[in-house]
Formats: C-alpha cells, sequence, structure tokens
C-alpha cells in the first residue's frame, strides 16, 4: 500500500473527540446488566447529564419503556438476533421530561467480551411534526364529515367499497349494516337516473371526466329515495397510469331538490288542472316539429275549447266550473297515449300534440276524445248537463310546417266546428290553410 493511500490512525484519545463530535449519541452497554459503561457527548448532553454523570446509568433508568431485567434479557435476545436491532422509544432527561429517541444497536465482542454499541438519534421534533399531521388529518377528516353526509371509498381491483358511518345513517342503515361493495350503491340508484351516473362514473375511470359529480336519486332503507349530490375523484393510480381508487363525498340535497323541482313545475305546469301549460307547449311545440320534419313523421295538432262553458259557471258558479275543468282534463288524459301531450292553453281551451299521428290516426284518437267527454257523468256537479268541446285538428306537413301555421290551422279548423253546432271534430282543409292567418285573427 502507499502511503497516500493508507487511512489516517488515530490514538484513542482522537478517536474520542471523533465520536464527541458525532450528532447522535453512541452508548456502549454491558449486555448483562445495560449499565452504560461509555458515551460520547451528544449522549450526555442529550440528556442533560455531565460525561461521568451517566456512567452509573443503565438503559433501565434512562429508557422509560424498558421496565425491569426480565424485559432487558428479552430486547438483549433481539439485539443478538438482529443487526441492527432498532427501537423507538423516550430517554428520561435529567430535568425529568420525556426526550423522543430511535435507538439502533448492534452486538460485537472484543477478545471475550459482548458489547452492545448503540447510537441514539433525538426524534422529539419528527414525532412532535408527526403528531400535528395527525391532529390535521383529524382535523381534515373531521371537515371533510361535516362538510357531508357520507364519505365513499372505492378500491377498483377489488371492487370493495367503504361507506362512511354518516353515509349509512343518510341512507337509514345502521354502522354493521351495507355490504362494503360497489353493488349496494348501485342497485339502489333510481333506474331513470343509473344509465346516466353510471356513464358519468365510467367515463371518469376512463379519464375523459376530470371528477365524477352528479346529482342523482338514491334508495334508503324505507324504500324512498332522497337526492344527492355526489362527487368523487380517483386518488390512486397504478404504475400504468390505470386508477386503483376512487373517493367522493355524498350531500343530502333532497329539500332543495323538493323545492327546485316543485318550482319547475310551477313554472311549466297549470295549477288547476295539473296540465302542462301554454309556455310549456310553446316550447314542446317548436321541438316535435323539428323532430317530426327529421324523422318524416307527420305530427297531429288540435285545439279543443268546451262547449258553451260560460253557461256553466253562470249556472253553477266558477267553484263548479273550475272543477269542471279539472275533471274534464282528467278524463281526456286517461284517454291519451304516452306519445301525446296534453296542455291547457288558457281558459277552457286546451291543445293536444300527436307526434307520429297523421289525418286518420289523429281524427280517431279525436273523435274517441269528443265521445269519452259527451258520455261522461256530471249529475253530482252539474245536474244533468251534459258537457261537450269541440276540436279543430290539423297535420304537419298538411296543414302547415312550422309552429306558428300548425296552430293557426288547427284555430281555424275549431272556430269552424263551433260555427257548425260545436260537439264535432273538424280537420283543417287546404282552406283553412291559406287563410288561417285571417281566421284565427277574426276569432279573437
Ligand atoms: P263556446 O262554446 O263558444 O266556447 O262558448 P263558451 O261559453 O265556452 O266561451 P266563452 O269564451 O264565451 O267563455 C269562456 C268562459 O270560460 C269564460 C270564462 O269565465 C271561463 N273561464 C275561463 N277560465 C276559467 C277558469 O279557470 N275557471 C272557470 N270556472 N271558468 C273559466
Ligand atoms: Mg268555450
Ligand atoms: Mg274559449
Amino acid at each position: 500500500m502507499t502511503e497516500t493511500s493508507s487511512p489516517p490512525l488515530f490514538d484513542s484519545a482522537q478517536l474520542r473527540d471523533l465520536f464527541d463530535a458525532l450528532p447522535d449519541g453512541i452508548f456502549l452497554l454491558d449486555p448483562a446488566t445495560s449499565n452504560v459503561l461509555y458515551c460520547n457527548r451528544a449522549a450526555h448532553e442529550d440528556l442533560g447529564y455531565q460525561a461521568d454523570e451517566i456512567l452509573g446509568h443503565s438503559v433501565l433508568s434512562l429508557q422509560k419503556d424498558v421496565t425491569g431485567l426480565p424485559a432487558w434479557e428479552l430486547i438483549a435476545a433481539e439485539i443478538r438476533k438482529a443487526k441492527p436491532f432498532v427501537f423507538v422509544g423516550r430517554h428520561r432527561h435529567k430535568l425529568g421530561h420525556e426526550v423522543s429517541v430511535e435507538v439502533c444497536t448492534n452486538t460485537f465482542c472484543l477478545g471475550e467480551r459482548e458489547y452492545f454499541l448503540s447510537s441514539a438519534r433525538d426524534i422529539s421534533l419528527r414525532v412532535m411534526q408527526e403528531a400535528a399531521m395527525l391532529e390535521r388529518d383529524a382535523h381534515v377528516r373531521f371537515a371533510l364529515n361535516e362538510a357531508s353526509d357520507g364519505l365513499w371509498d372505492w378500491k377498483i381491483p377489488t371492487q370493495e367499497v367503504f361507506f362512511s358511518p354518516q353515509l349509512k345513517r343518510m341512507l337509514g342503515y345502521g354502522p354493521h349494516e351495507m355490504t362494503p361493495t360497489l353493488e349496494s350503491w348501485s342497485a339502489n340508484l333510481h333506474p331513470d337516473d343509473k344509465p346516466r351516473v353510471l356513464l358519468v362514473l365510467e367515463q371518469h375511470i376512463k379519464g375523459q371526466r376530470e371528477r365524477f359529480d352528479a346529482q342523482y336519486r338514491l334508495k334508503n332503507r324505507n324504500g324512498h329515495y332522497l337526492w344527492v349530490n355526489d362527487r368523487g375523484r380517483f386518488c390512486e393510480r397504478d404504475a400504468t397510469g390505470q386508477p386503483l381508487r376512487v373517493v367522493g363525498m355524498v350531500q343530502n340535497i333532497t329539500d332543495q331538490k323538493t323545492l327546485e323541482l316543485q318550482l319547475m313545475r310551477q313554472a311549466s305546469h297549470d295549477s288547476l288542472t295539473g296540465l302542462r301549460n301554454r309556455g310549456d307547449s310553446e316550447a314542446t311545440l317548436q321541438n316535435l316539429v323539428g323532430t317530426c320534419r327529421r324523422l318524416s313523421v307527420p305530427l297531429g295538432v288540435c285545439m279543443f275549447d268546451l262547449d258553451h262553458f260560460k253557461h256553466i259557471n253562470d249556472v253553477h258558479g266558477h267553484l263548479v266550473g273550475d272543477q269542471v275543468l279539472v275533471r274534464a282534463a282528467e278524463r281526456l288524459l286517461g284517454l291519451l297515449r304516452s306519445t301525446d301531450s296534453l296542455f291547457r292553453w288558457g281558459g277552457e281551451e286546451f291543445l293536444l300534440l300527436c307526434p307520429g299521428s297523421g289525418a286518420t290516426a289523429l281524427l280517431q284518437l279525436l273523435d274517441k276524445l269528443r265521445k269519452g267527454l259527451a258520455s261522461e257523468q256530471w249529475a253530482d256537479l252539474v245536474g244533468t248537463d251534459s258537457i261537450t268541446a269541440s276540436f279543430g285538428a290539423a297535420v304537419m306537413p298538411d296543414h302547415g310546417d312550422t309552429p306558428t301555421a300548425l296552430l293557426l290551422s288547427a284555430d281555424t279548423a275549431l272556430y269552424r266546428a263551433k260555427a257548425a253546432g260545436r260537439n264535432q271534430v273538424v280537420m283543417a282543409s287546404a282552406e283553412d290553410c291559406a287563410s288561417s292567418g285571417l281566421t284565427a285573427m277574426s276569432r279573437d
């Protein structure tokens, strides 16, 4: 070996200085008694002792978590097995407080004698930071729980879902009920919402949506539906980028949603008959004209009006008149197909839209309505009077291909039905179509 590659040689005093320069405490221990045979400067300074004071101590007197020689013997056995043996514990400071330490111990022999050599690192700061983090974590979890009505945590590979106790409570279940599976949730989605909600979730999993965000109805234990606002996001992915875990929070929005739906209903429905109102009919007619035109199918439109209704009001009073309107609407609704839409146009006038119905089908349906109304029993309300209506019909494309043209054609036909003696159905003609603008205006 050349001189430059030789390690520097230290005498024992220099070695002692080297050890004293170490930031961690170093203890040389007697394995039999745990007595401190030697320690460096950091070791005694960290515990508030002078160098000579600490030599009277042992692991038993310094380490709070090792109580009694039998406990030390067990630890000593572990130290001999594991190299090194790592122990996180609490040292006793001379002033009485605790010092959190991570002690790393190796065993070695000098001649015949066995020794333990430990390095002790003060981890007080780390422990404090961890405690603060745990506390912060607990606060965050508390805040999340309080800010929502429930949390869920879905592990995609195992399909396991954690439902928070609050979420279970919201749905009427106890903390130990609800199997932790996706099925427990998806089986309770409202059938009308399910396809949409599952699609939004799938799009999020596939990365097509930033987050899962949906408002939908969820069945509770009693079979009633709650409206919920559900927002989730994946928080773990595997090496290939596939999401492994999605977490979310649920808010019970039943009250606000019910109010919102009520307001929407009020805006689009007539409060007396419950039928959709004129405002709603305009948007629907506009849409149906577009759809039927695109699909090249006819659109049947009918305006109808109760006959001599003023007379009913005059003879029986306005309240009875109201009841007649309600019952007439119910009776007519019951005769319609699911694709037909009936609206209260105003007063005792109604609008009926029948997508897919040409002249023949529309006339058949309207005749059924006319007869159904005429045969209704009104004895309890208006004595023996029968109540009839007059119907004016038009079909797209024969009598117009815009909402305005169709309404004018139907209205003109209605005028002709009234003029011809009432209680009848009249289909618009080509002449009605041509002159409908004038005729309709003259009726008003
Ligand atoms: P016609 O056969 O020509 O249609 O005669 P009519 O009496 O039905 O028509 P008219 O337009 O003269 O009168 C309609 C009446 O409908 C007048 C109005 O007071 C009544 N009416 C409108 N809306 C309501 C309502 O909401 N409730 C009640 N009870 N009556 C209403
Ligand atoms: Mg009338
Ligand atoms: Mg009228």
